[in-house]
């Protein structure tokens, strides 16, 4: 079984993207600037905050993180977003979720200019992905599919299940795979039998956020199963996926932690690196 090593892959992905970033600035005598606001004091989202910071910083990207309070207005923040679409030196614009309660979470993805969207969520983003067209593409789902990619370089054809159906997750992956000429089965809670479903598949990405929903029993000799899940138990952090049953019998697996959680990172400095060139294009 090859163990899917994402915190390689994704080191890989950053000394390719830091010397992009070199090139580029040597070209326009200037660089790929990513803002990230940070609304509020939940851990989680200071500790992505801070990695999404650092790794910014590691790849040479111009960076910076507008803190407020929980009790900001929405107003105020919709303001700051306007200004920083109007600012050139800002090519990528992330507003950490989840947001305080009286903050529209819709209406703050909606305000970022599309062509600034690094985290993909933009309808008019959304819109250009399923269409097939150029389109920043929602990080996570973007690291799943290179990791994929690294496996198994040619998909077409290959029959892939993606459990969960979420526009952070599944639905992104799914036309990421069906681009790739994957035969694709999206599955969510209401799905009758899943495991039938998963037991079809040459690929399993599962993101759903139950943890070791997906059995040993499920999986198919010589699938690749990516594991997106980060679930909280008593015995620590662990996948969607059952590890060590599934190990057993698949072709490639993501751990968790160490698979999927570091090319997300990865690919949101992808995202901020490609949204600048296009806006030199
Ligand atoms: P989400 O928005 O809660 O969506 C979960 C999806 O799973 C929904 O579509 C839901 O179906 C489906 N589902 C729930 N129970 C199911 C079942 N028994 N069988 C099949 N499908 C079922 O979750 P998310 O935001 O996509 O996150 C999923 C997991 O990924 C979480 O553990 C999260 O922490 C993790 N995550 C990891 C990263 C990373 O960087 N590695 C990034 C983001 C999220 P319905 O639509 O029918 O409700």
């Amino acid at each position: 079984m090859i163990l899917i090593d994402g915190k390689k892959a994704a080191a890989e992905l950053r000394a390719e993207l830091k010397e992009e970033v070199a090139e580029l600035k040597s070209k326009h005598n200037k660089v790929p600037g990513l803002t990230v606001i940070l609304i509020g004091d939940l851990t989680p989202s200071q500790i992505y905050v801070r990695n999404k910071e650092k790794s910014a910083n590691e790849v040479g990207l111009k960076s910076e993180v507008i803190k407020y309070p929980d009790s900001i207005e929405e107003k105020t923040v919709l303001e700051k977003i306007q200004e920083l679409n109007s600012d050139e030196t800002v090519s990528g614009i992330l507003v950490q979720l989840p947001l305080p309660k009286h903050i529209d979470k819709q209406k703050v993805i909606e305000a970022i200019d599309p062509s600034k969207d690094v985290d993909g969520f933009h309808p008019m983003n959304v819109g250009n992905l399923s269409s097939g067209y150029e389109s920043s593409i929602p990080c996570t789902p973007l690291g799943c599919y290179l990791l994929i990619k690294k496996i198994e370089p040619n998909l077409s054809g290959k029959k892939a299940v993606v459990v969960g159906r979420s526009n952070l997750n599944g639905k992104p992956m799914t036309q990421l795979l069906l681009k790739e000429n994957c035969t694709v089965t999206i599955t969510h809670s209401k799905t009758k039998d899943l495991k039938a479903e998963c037991l079809e598949a040459d690929i399993i990405v599962a993101a759903v956020g139950i943890p070791e929903l997906v059995r040993g029993d499920w999986v198919k000799k010589d699938a690749i199963v990516i594991d997106v899940g980060i679930n909280k138990t008593d015995n620590g952090i662990v996948g969607d996926v059952h590890f060590d049953e599934v190990s057993k019998n698949a072709k490639a697996l993501t751990p968790v932690p160490g698979g999927v959680g570091p090319m997300t990172i990865a690919c949101l400095l992808k995202n901020t690196i490609d949204c600048f060139k296009r806006s030199q294009i």
